[in-house]
């Protein structure tokens, strides 16, 4: 039969291109199913990329108008070309686009456009997003389920006053400058784009109903962020919920909420960001049909080997929840086609997923936080070495932040890394490489370290904990 596949795959984010190309590697006969004409998903389209372009394009401005001088580079005339920028952020989207569709070409992948929907546990359709009526019927033995997510709206509010409530997919698609941008949510997302638009010279309040911002961080991360993003004039509100929002005028809109003390704060905007999370993608696919289990946030429920409660179908990334990461997608997406392909694969350690934030400079951080440890008794060393001691900080320019080591008292095994610094998130794969060998601190102070490197942060940190003595602190 022609539209027999042994794996069909909705969704072609990071988890679903990249099990489709697994898939084919191993020889079985794949078939993606995307909804959108883009191929990517969210992390390609409205997330991970456009976001770091913007990111990228911002810090070199910031750096320009506050950092150069100081190297001896002056501007006569220094202006941001915001369109330029967006561009720029656009024809590198679409350049990855092309790059994935012609991936699913080289590996043979068959490529169905349109919305994925359950028949039976072996028929899925597929429905033109545009004429709802052309339907195309494929059979599988196995599918992936990889649909991703999308963002979180607060129930009580009108997300779309006038276009003036956005979520980070219009955010990264603005027409102009915000003069003012509220941002209701402190987490990554939130951080990220606050950074941008507050390079670009808008002025900034972050709203958290939380005590701390990136709370599911270590707190030492989060206290040392909030203090960096405060110098560069971000307003951090914490311990505050947005109790309503509504239009001012045309230009405006205000931004209601209450402190957890009970008293009471309007906030004027030009734009209000929502960053609260994000929600799982299962609507319009036929779920029920079959009686896919789901969880009561709405997940899709997976046993240990990312199956579904129907034994030949799986599901992973955004979807069945947990970190919600492109990296997390991808090495779920490895697993199972691995799995399904009758090879024996490792189990992703969900301990060990790196997380980053890519401010300026960046967060990072993996394995457990100091708050965790304690709060399971475990006796700890801590080494914290400061990135001002560093020569190549100094260098750099930028000698914020430090590097947090944890490691057993007993067994001196590292248990978690957390960093601010520059570089900080291709630094941490030092931290995931050493705690998924188990080193321990002494391991990492015995390997040699290149000079001048930021990396020579983690040797002092280790040393702290080994022996309690640095070289240069
Ligand atoms: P997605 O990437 O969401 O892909 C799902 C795909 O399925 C979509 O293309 C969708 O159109 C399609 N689809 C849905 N339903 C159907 C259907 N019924 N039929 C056919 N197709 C369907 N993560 C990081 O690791 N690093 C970052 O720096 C980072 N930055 C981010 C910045 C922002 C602003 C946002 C919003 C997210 C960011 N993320 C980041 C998170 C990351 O984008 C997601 O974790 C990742 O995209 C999840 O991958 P996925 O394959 O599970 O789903």
């Amino acid at each position: 039969m022609k539209n027999l596949y042994d794996l069909v795959i909705i969704g072609s984010g990071p988890g679903g291109y990249i099990s489709a190309i697994r898939a084919s590697q191993l020889g079985l006969r794949t078939a993606i199913i995307e909804k959108y004409q883009k191929l990517g998903g969210t992390c390609l389209n409205v997330g991970c990329i456009p976001s770091k372009s913007l990111l990228d394009s911002s810090k070199y401005f910031f750096l320009a108008k506050k950092k150069y001088s100081s190297h001896g580079i002056f501007f006569e005339k220094l202006f941001m070309d915001f369109r330029k920028m967006m561009d720029r952020k656009n024809k590198i989207v679409e350049n990855i686009n092309n790059g994935i569709k012609y991936l699913m070409k080289k590996n043979k992948i068959d490529l169905y456009q349109g919305i994925g929907s359950f028949k039976t546990k072996n028929i899925l359709s597929v429905t033109d997003i545009k004429s709802l009526e052309k339907e195309k019927k494929i059979q599988f033995k196995y599918c992936i389920i990889s649909t991703g997510s999308k963002p979180l709206c607060l129930s009580q509010l009108n997300f779309n006053i006038e276009n003036r409530i956005i979520s980070s997919t219009e955010a990264l698609n603005l027409k102009e400058i915000p003069k003012k941008l509220i941002i209701i949510g402190g987490g990554i997302i939130g951080l990220e784009l606050g950074s941008i638009f507050n390079r670009l010279g808008s002025k900034i309040i972050i709203i958290e109903t939380m005590d701390k911002i990136i709370s599911n961080m270590d707190n030492s991360l989060s206290q040392e962020i909030r203090k960096i993003l405060e110098k560069s004039s971000i307003q951090i509100e914490t311990s505050l919920s947005v109790t309503s929002i509504f239009k001012k005028n045309d230009e405006e809109i205000s931004v209601l909420a209450k402190y957890h003390n009970g008293k009471e704060v309007n906030f004027i905007g030009n734009y209000c960001l929502l960053s609260i999370g994000r929600t799982p993608y299962t609507k319009n696919m036929g779920l029920e049909n079959i009686k896919i289990k789901i969880n009561q946030k709405g997940f899709i429920s997976v046993n240990d080997d990312l199956q579904t409660s129907i034994n030949n179908i799986y599901a992973i990334g955004d979807v069945i929840g947990g970190k919600m990461l492109a990296h997390k997608a991808e090495e779920e997406g490895l697993y199972v086609v691995e799995h399904i392909a009758g090879k024996k694969p490792n189990k992703l350690n969900y301990d060990l997923i790196p997380s980053i934030i890519y401010t300026y400079p960046e967060v990072a951080s993996v394995g457990r936080s100091e708050n965790d440890i304690k709060k399971d008794k475990i006796e700890c060393n801590i080494g914290i070495f400061p990135m001002k001691i560093l020569g190549r900080a100094r260098t750099s320019g930028c000698t914020d932040g430090f590097l947090k080591m944890i490691s057993h008292k007993k067994t001196d095994e590292i248990l978690g890394v957390h960093i601010i610094g520059d570089h900080a998130a291709d630094m941490i794969m030092e931290a995931s490489v050493a705690m998924e060998f188990r080193s321990s601190s002494e391991d990492i102070y015995r390997i040699c370290h290149p000079h001048p490197t930021f990396s020579e942060a983690f040797k002092e940190a280790a040393l702290l904990n080994f022996e309690n003595r640095s070289i240069h602190m």
